[in-house]
């Protein structure tokens, strides 16, 4: 059969709801097939000068957001400012170092700055004449029956009405545009918060701006209810990130003095706690973030409106693939664009949002199994005895075996199929394990006969 034909390109004025990545990557999209675009965004221009960026905060990027990159010819520009990270570093309470790879040999996930990742977006955007930004404009309502969007103009406060003919909203977690299909006859919607908040501190650079620590890679304390990570800096700094409990024992409740957070640090951070100058001021002075999953249904008005990123799946930080999910979003509705033409919106919207939710739904799940398996289970070495295992097998069946982590984070295999993938492969772990002590016993006759009975089965399933 013949690939469909894509109609001729129809332009047509097209509005996004937000200019944070998914918006300004979106909106590259969009104006490279010939639409042109209109993006409101509620903050200031983050390039213009004396712009309060705050603190600097770093995502890893991974494959599904290299790949959507790459379809508006940024990768390259962005993988200079990129650390490659190529395995994790735990960091035991005395202080002992555990690497673990990522992947395989050449696989990384990416260091990457958010407010430069942004603004090289908003660059390329602006450099294209179909594309105009305005910022300071806030959304406050929406008007579905009518089409019109009242946004305040955040510099003069002044409101002020805009008709749109079709509306993207990729204004994040605290949508608007999802606000307002929220009170839509049958509109499936839920919030669910951790007890758990998280604090951005930071590991100063040393001498001549040298890494304190391994650079290549993303450091763990893990300490079983909580955690703290570290992503390196182009400067030689890296951003930390405490992920702790609200209430508790051991929580942001039970840390009220500058004594409390040092004495604390001390006891189950040795090793971060000299690198960490700044610590209590920071700990203090910096907000403590909530970490929520949001799901919703449907993802469409009509053929009017549509939500992207995390405007339609919020998820937990704890896999690295939020960003990358919502730039994913971008590139599988350009493919369908490309597979319908772009006149062929109805069917695209409904066919981006079948395609999509159950992915989404599947990674904010795999997002939540990896916040224990990073606070808790990466610290036991039973655990990390199964993954060498598991790449051993890996490499003794190419093709046939890919570990969790690496479909998630370094293939394209939607991650609906991944996580059920990876929860049959955990299965078969779970019967293999019991007879495995040592990395040596994976070549004891036994075991490879058990291992080659698991993986005939496996394919037959
Ligand atoms: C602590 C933490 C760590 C993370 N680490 C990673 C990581 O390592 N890798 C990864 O892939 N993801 C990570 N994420 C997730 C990632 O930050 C989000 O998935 C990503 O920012 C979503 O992009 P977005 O454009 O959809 O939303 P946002 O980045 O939230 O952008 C939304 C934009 O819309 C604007 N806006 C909001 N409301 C309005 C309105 N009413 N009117 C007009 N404009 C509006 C906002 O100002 C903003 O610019 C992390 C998240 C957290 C909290």
């Amino acid at each position: 059969m013949s690939a469909p034909t894509p109609s001729l390109p129809a332009a047509e004025s097209l509005t996004v709801m937000g200019a944070g990545l998914v918006g300004s990557l979106l909106s590259l999209y969009l104006a490279r097939r010939g639409h042109s675009v209109q993006v409101f965004e509620r903050r200031a221009d983050p390039r213009r000068e004396g712009f309060q960026e705050g603190r600097s905060i770093n995502l890893a990027l991974s494959d599904r957001g290299w790949r959507a990159l790459e379809g508006v010819g940024v990768a390259d520009d962005i993988r200079e400012v990129g650390i490659a990270m190529s395995g994790r570093v735990m960091h035991d309470a005395q202080g002992n170092l555990t690497r673990q790879p990522y992947g395989q040999e050449g696989q990384a996930i990416y260091s990457v700055n958010r407010g430069h990742l942004n603004r090289r977006l908003l660059d390329l955007a602006d450099a294209n004449p179909a594309v105009t930004l305005r910022f300071d404009q806030q959304c406050r309502r929406i008007d579905l029956k009518k089409q019109e969007l009242q946004l305040l103009d955040n510099a003069t406060q002044q409101e002020h009405t805009e008709p749109y003919t079709r509306l993207f909203g990729t204004d994040g977690a605290f949508s608007a545009v999802r606000g307002a299909l929220q009170r839509t006859d049958r509109y499936d919607y839920s919030q669910d918060y951790l007890d758990y908040g998280y604090k951005e501190l930071t590991i100063e650079a040393g001498p001549d701006g040298a890494w304190q620590l391994e650079k290549n890679a993303l450091h763990i304390w893990p300490r079983g209810q909580y955690l703290m990570i570290a992503l390196p800096n182009l400067d030689g700094s890296f951003n930390c990130t405490l992920f702790f409990p609200y209430e508790g024992a051991e929580s942001f409740a039970a840390l009220q003095t500058p004594a409390d957070v040092t004495a604390f640090f001390t006891r189950v951070f040795p090793d971060a706690v000299p690198l960490m100058p700044e610590l209590t001021q920071e700990f203090f002075e910096n907000p403590t973030g909530s970490l929520v999953t949001i799901r919703c249904y449907p993802w469409k008005y009509d053929d009017d409106v549509l939500l992207l990123g995390d405007a339609s799946h919020a998820m937990v930080p704890f896999y690295g693939q939020g960003m990358n999910a919502g730039f994913e979003d971008c590139r599988v509705l350009n493919d369908l664009l490309d597979q319908h033409g772009d006149a062929a919106w109805p069917a695209i919207f409904s066919e981006f949002q079948t395609q999509r939710k159950p992915n989404a739904d599947a990674m904010a799940d795999l997002a939540l199994y990896n916040f224990t398996e990073m606070r808790d289970r990466v610290a036991d070495p039973r655990f990390l005895l199964q993954k060498k295992i598991e790449a051993k097998i890996s490499q003794q069946f190419p093709g046939r075996w890919t570990p969790l982590y690496s479909q998630v984070t370094f293939s394209h295999t939607p991650y609906a199929e991944a996580w059920a993938a990876g929860q049959r492969q955990d299965a078969i772990m779970a019967r293999l394990m019991p007879g495995i002590q040592t990395e040596a016993d994976f070549d004891l006759p036994a075991v490879q006969e058990l291992v080659a009975q698991e993986m005939r089965q496996k394919d037959l399933e």
